[in-house]
């Protein structure tokens, strides 16, 4: 034990002299605009509840409904006995929702891209991914076996490169030939950029590759009825598999996969996390099933355009006070300040002063661009966006 101990307080040391440490902060309030955290009231932009969703009475009646018929527990994995009602209805809901045949739901965005990527890619084949994808996906590349490729960020160019070298690769008649899946984010998660999915597409088709796409942040938010990116695009019917989380605009827990009805019958066939993992509790299903609703809803759609506004009035008072202004539509504004240190003084200064923004590190991002990583909700109040200008204004352009 004395060995094992002195290691990893070592290795802990190690990461604190990179001003890489991190630790857990008790949150002792619902998650809302306001939040309680070791004690102290703050304003929270660190959200990705985008839609202030996460703390609403009808999710809230939902899962309580569902604790009330179904109970706490699943008892097993959907494929023993925990495939419950509210599981079902969530993926009606969601189908209807992303106008696909089926959809599958999982315990969490990132077991839904864990099990569908290794389902769907094996050793003899190729994924291809963009340079700032999500962990999840990184890490399901790596343990699918396949040969991974990584573009530079939105680069269609050098993604194409890579296509066209995966079609060279030999096709032994025998065998079906390598499958090539892209994977790209539509907005991604740090960065708060959007993906060009139109130009996507038309380079997986070109190809015959397949592509995923994870609409975390997109989800409850683009799109004339909300869907995301895809349907923005107006390319969603092109795309073999969409995923995201119920976790952020949709405001509960869980993940999700959308796309034809073979697609789903593979994956509770094949995608391991699903099979192998006890069914998610029915308050998450519920909840999300109810935020799926609201989104579509005009409650859904005066939240939606009332996050746009305050991202629009954020941008605005940001740029007029100097801050170069970063290219992004979407409701994360990352504020790259470079400096590990600089950004956790930034955040502490900014904590001090009521306002919870976090700062972002390696390996999240990569070094030296560290950030405080600012998300806006449609919950946010106008007084509560001058209050964050002022006090951020005063803190990130003199730090
Ligand atoms: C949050 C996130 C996930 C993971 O979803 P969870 O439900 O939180 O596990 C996957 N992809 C992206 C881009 C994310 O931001």
């Amino acid at each position: 034990m004395n060995e094992f101990t002195s290691e990893l307080s070592k290795r802990l040391d190690d990461i604190r002299r990179q001003d890489l440490y991190r630790e857990l902060r008790r949150v002792g309030s619902a998650q809302s605009s306001h939040i309680q955290i070791d004690g102290q009231p703050l304003l929270n932009f660190s959200s990705n509840d985008y839609l202030g969703l996460a703390n609403h009475p009808l999710l809230k009646e939902a899962a309580i409904k569902a604790v009330e018929r179904f109970g706490s527990g699943t008892g097993a994995s959907r494929l023993i006995c925990g495939s419950l009602a509210p599981h079902h209805e969530l993926e009606r809901a969601l189908a209807s929702f992303k106008n696909t045949e089926a959809a599958l739901s999982f315990s969490s965005g990132y077991a839904a891209a864990v099990g569908t990527i290794c389902a769907l890619s094996g050793k003899d084949d190729i994924i291809v991914i963009d340079k700032l994808v999500h962990a999840c996906v990184v890490d399901a590349a790596r343990l699918s076996g396949a040969k991974l490729r990584v573009y530079a960020h939105n680069d269609l160019n050098e993604l194409e490169d890579i296509l066209r070298w995966a079609n060279t690769r030999a096709i032994s008649p025998e065998q079906s030939r390598p499958r090539t899946l892209v994977v790209t984010e539509s907005v991604f998660s740090m960065d708060g950029d959007v993906a060009p999915l139109g130009e996507l597409v038309q380079l997986k088709e070109k190809y015959g590759a397949w592509l995923m796409v994870d609409e975390a942040h997109a989800t409850g938010l683009f799109g004339k009825y909300r869907r995301g990116v895809a349907e923005e695009s107006n390319v969603a019917g092109q795309i073999e598999i969409q995923m995201g989380t119920l976790g952020k605009a949709v405001g509960a827990a869980g993940g999700y996969v959308c796309g034809p009805k073979v697609l789903i019958d593979f994956l509770i066939n094949r995608a391991r996390t699903f099979i192998f993992s006890t069914a998610p509790v029915t308050a998450a299903a519920a909840a999300a099933q109810a935020g799926i609703e609201i989104i579509q809803s005009t409650e859904g759609h005066s939240r939606c355009d009332k996050l746009w506004s305050n991202i629009g009035k954020v941008k605005d008072d940001l740029g007029k006070a100097g801050w170069p202004l970063v290219a992004g539509r979407s409701a994360i504004i990352p504020l790259i300040l470079g400096d590990e240190a600089r950004a956790m003084g930034a955040a502490k200064a900014m904590r001090e002063q009521g306002i919870f923004i976090p700062a972002v590190r390696f390996p999240t991002v990569a070094r030296g661009e560290a950030r405080l990583r600012l998300t806006l909700s449609a919950a946010h109040t106008e007084v509560e966006l001058n209050t964050l200008l002022r006090t951020l204004t005063g803190i990130i352009c003199n730090a």
